[in-house]
């Protein structure tokens, strides 16, 4: 089985779990307790803090460890726009791009429903991207706050963050980025970039599923979604839970190191792949970004198929990918990314993702590329 679904979960690498054991056996401790054993713990969760702080390019203090990336990005979203309409009643709308996974257009769509905000989706390009114009065009004096994610799930653009956070800056609005996808790929440092806010996940980098953190940085206003016994800063109360910041800390600085090395080798992988895929199957389209996409992502529509018919033809050749995003998986909608990217609903419905992890050889994209065209072919055949 040659498994091209990184980008929907990675199975937990091995020193992730070591590090993790004694926070789940020997080393019990409620970080809140003031005995030993809380201290322990205490000094577990604060090493971890740090430690992710320095891959995340911020201070300590800056991270808020929560349960994944939707609980990341609800947190960035609804947090910073009700904080600061709470400070000034005439922020009342938040932007977000038309790309957003539905962790950060659900939580806009909260803020619209239940608490009133106005919500401006900025439009991006035929490749997936935010213009520089785009976004200036909804940055208004009344945006409490702007999302647009560092690296897409279904299709792999990059956005150009740290331009967009520097005009989201200029313009007085915080922006939140949503960085799920690219960790492990990208450079993480949310100073570097410019951004308020920025959303990762674990499980995406081999650390369990159910971990993450935001960073919030500076002066940047929060509201707490979940209240309780004041954790974190009063930022997301709650038990610290130990071993899913230590795994994640660890995930994260693994996936620091040798981070450029590994994207090139990667991409170059994912080049010979695409080249491949486009040359064996007429009339396959690679959707996203030619070159701005991240390493590990290969996304095209198979015009003539049926996704889930590609995907159970692939399966049975012993590839397994997705149709884009796994939290979309089994919705017959078109997909709102493709169609954001002005592709027509009947060719999203046949969109295919293959994604990968450091582990990927040229051999396995040689097999799976010929799975491709196998398994196109058949359900081409099938259909006519
Ligand atoms: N944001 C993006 C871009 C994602 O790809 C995902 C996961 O699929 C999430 C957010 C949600 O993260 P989690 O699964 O940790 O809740």
């Amino acid at each position: 089985m040659i498994f091209l679904d990184a980008a929907a979960t990675t199975p937990v690498r091995r020193e992730v779990l070591a590090a993790m054991w004694p926070h789940l056996s020997g080393e019990f401790g409620n970080p809140s307790s003031h005995h030993s054993l809380g201290e322990a713990a205490a000094a577990a969760l604060a090493d971890a803090r740090a430690a992710a702080a320095r891959v995340l390019g911020c201070r300590p203090g800056e991270v808020v460890f929560t349960s994944g990336g939707t609980e990341a990005d609800n947190l960035a979203v609804k947090g910073i726009a009700l904080a600061r309409r709470a400070a000034d009643p005439r922020l009342d709308r938040v932007a977000i791009s038309a790309v957003e996974h539905p962790a950060v257009t659900e939580s806009a769509r909260y803020l619209e429903r239940v608490h009133g905000f106005a919500v401006d989706v900025i439009p991006v390009d035929r490749h997936g991207q935010v213009t520089e114009d785009a976004i200036a065009a909804a940055l208004r004096p009344e945006t409490a706050v702007v999302s647009v994610m560092y690296a897409n799930n279904e299709v792999g653009t990059v956005q150009p963050v740290a331009r967009l956070a520097g005009l989201a800056a200029a313009a007085g609005v915080p922006l939140h980025t949503d960085a799920v996808q690219a960790a492990g790929w990208l450079p993480l440092d949310a100073k570097a970039l410019g951004v308020a806010a920025l959303s990762v996940s674990g499980h995406k980098l081999g650390a369990p599923k159910g971990c993450g953190a935001l960073v919030v940085r500076g002066r940047t206003r929060l509201e707490p979604l979940v209240h309780g016994g004041g954790q974190e800063r009063g930022r997301r109360s709650g038990t610290g839970n130990v071993a899913a910041a230590v795994a994640l800390a660890t995930a994260l600085t693994l996936a620091a190191q040798d981070q450029a090395g590994r994207a090139a080798r990667v991409a170059a992988l994912r080049d010979g792949f695409i080249a491949a895929v486009l040359e064996g199957v007429p009339g396959a389209v690679l959707t996203g970004h030619p070159a701005e996409r991240l390493p590990s992502v290969a996304s095209f529509c198979f015009p003539g198929t049926s996704g889930e018919s590609v995907l159970l033809e692939l399966e049975r050749r012993g590839v397994v990918c997705s149709s884009g995003s796994a939290c979309a998986a089994g919705s017959d909608e078109p997909s709102p990314v493709l169609v954001a990217l002005g592709i027509p609903a009947a060719v999203a419905q046949t969109a295919v993702r293959f994604s990968f992890d450091a582990a990927i050889t040229a051999a396995e994209l040689d097999q799976a590329a010929a799975a491709v065209r196998g398994a196109v072919g058949s359900v081409r055949s099938l259909g006519a």
